[in-house]
């Protein structure tokens, strides 16, 4: 898998978690799986909004808030710089945020300088290793990951000493830390768990290992979950036991309890591991939210995947698709309509719209998926992102919508979804069904080998 699908994937599923977990916050064990005891792919998902605090559906909280200033603060300064990150969480936190960890809240608005703040509040209280220096440094494990080991493990210290004094804090920020530039580099987080305990500092080891240790499970936690060890460790352990993004996130929201940032940390982790086309569309396509205190600026997937590349050191690229001439949409399968980006973008908005390529601003649609698929053969979780696009298809035409499928050309990514959905609808082989789209979309385009290798490995049919 190419780096900067598993770079968006860690900054995109940290925040996805946080989303996702958000109205399940401090409930019991269990609810995510009573609520949604199966996938919920039509328009109404598993991004349900709501909880004590009232979030909408797919908006971030204080985690991803947070986390947003670590990043704009490394691509700003060009690195660490703690005194002007200190300054942007202070001002975050007067500006009266919906969410706000106790022992953030403490620290932030005590008055003392950067510095000294969090010692000396850790000093009067002996309370401070809560999981909120942890929710907010996937940013700063996406840009640190470059430059090795060692510093990454010790700027996630010096950041978590920001709000938390407790040294505790700052190992699992080290942990966390070192796992995620072991996943971005394409290998395996879990392995990597014994290295990194060794560089736990000495007094701190013992406590880190028993809750990272391959048979530790949550019910083994001798804290809350709002505590930092239990907090990386069912992270860790979800993991070890999800076969994919979405079940790493129902893990870990069904332990009930603070469940927007232990998704959030393990939403980083999973991201980086499954990447960016391993998170379900449904989910990324919703994630959304505000900074308080940074403006009016709504961060929504794209903002998040551009944020993802300047961390990871890469020259960002501008995206401005300007004016082209529309093609559809028509309808070219039953229900199922086709278009290239402008005629997507213009079209009726009660279309369900299945967006293929960037797009520059959302559509004014009120239902739209995003999936992330590049025209090119770098797309190495093809079959996974084409399963998860099919899958809402279906459920979206079940719930009697019609649904509008483009991409920018509209020819080969279209074209691609279009071919497997009759593949899978209708039963045709790859070449009935590229004969059978071809009559009816005369945009269609077969250049890339990659997609039609994917609609040969398609599965038919489920019963
Ligand atoms: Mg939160």
């Amino acid at each position: 898998m190419h780096r900067s699908h598993r770079v968006a994937g860690a900054l995109v599923g940290s925040a996805v978690g946080d989303a996702l977990g958000a109205p399940f916050e401090f409930g019991p064990a269990g609810q995510f799986t009573a609520r949604f005891p199966v996938p919920a792919r039509g328009s109404w998902t598993e991004m349900c909004g709501g909880g004590s605090l009232g979030w909408e559906p797919g908006e971030f909280t204080d985690d991803t808030q947070l986390a947003l200033l670590v990043a704009a603060s490394l691509v700003e300064r060009g690195g660490l710089d703690e005194a002007d990150l200190f300054d942007r969480f202070v001002r975050w936190a007067a500006a009266d945020p919906p969410d706000v960890g106790s022992q953030t809240r403490a620290v932030l608005t005590s008055g003392p300088p950067w510095d000294v703040a969090a010692a000396e509040h850790f000093g009067s209280t002996g309370r401070a290793a809560g999981n909120g220096s942890l929710m907010r440094t996937t940013p700063a494990a996406i840009w640190f990951s470059r430059f090795g080991t060692e510093t990454t493990m010790d700027a996630a210290r010096r950041l978590s000493a920001l709000t938390h004094g407790d040294p505790a804090a700052g190992e699992g920020c080290a942990i966390f830390h070192e796992l995620m530039r072991v996943a971005l580099d394409g290998e395996d987080p879990l392995a990597a768990v014994p290295s990194a305990l060794d560089l736990v500092a000495d007094e701190h080891r013992d406590r880190w290992a028993a809750v990272l240790a391959e048979d530790w499970t949550p019910a083994d936690a001798t804290e809350s979950n709002g505590a930092v060890w239990p907090t990386l460790g069912s992270a860790v352990w979800a993991l070890r036991h999800g076969n994919d993004f979405a079940e790493v996130m129902r893990l870990v929201i069904d332990l009930g309890g603070d469940t927007d940032t232990v998704a959030c940390v393990a939403g980083g982790l999973a991201g980086a591991v499954f990447g960016m086309g391993g998170i379900p569309s449904r989910w990324a396509s919703v994630v959304h939210g505000r900074v308080p205190g940074q403006g009016d600026k709504m961060w929504r997937v794209a903002d998040l995947q551009q944020l993802a590349t300047a961390l990871d050191g890469k020259p960002l690229q501008s995206y401005d698709p300007g004016v082209i001439p529309r093609i559809g949409p028509t309808e070219v399968l039953p229900g199922i309509w086709a278009a290239n980006l402008d005629g997507a973008r213009y079209s009726e908005t009660d279309f369900a719209v299945i967006s293929l390529c960037r797009l520059g601003e959302p559509f004014p649609h009120e239902l739209q998926r995003m999936a992330y698929i590049a025209d090119n053969d770098h797309n190495s979780d093809l079959d996974v992102v084409l399963e998860d696009v099919l899958d809402d298809m279906a459920a979206l035409r079940a719930e009697g919508h019609r649904l509008l499928v483009h991409c920018h050309g509209g020819a080969s990514r279209t074209g691609l979804v279009l071919r497997a959905w009759l593949m899978r609808t209708d039963g045709m082989s790859a070449d009935e069904a590229t004969t059978h789209v071809a009559e009816r979309w005369p945009h269609l385009g077969l250049w890339n080998v990659s997609f039609t290798d994917a609609l040969e490995r398609m599965r038919l049919p489920r019963d």
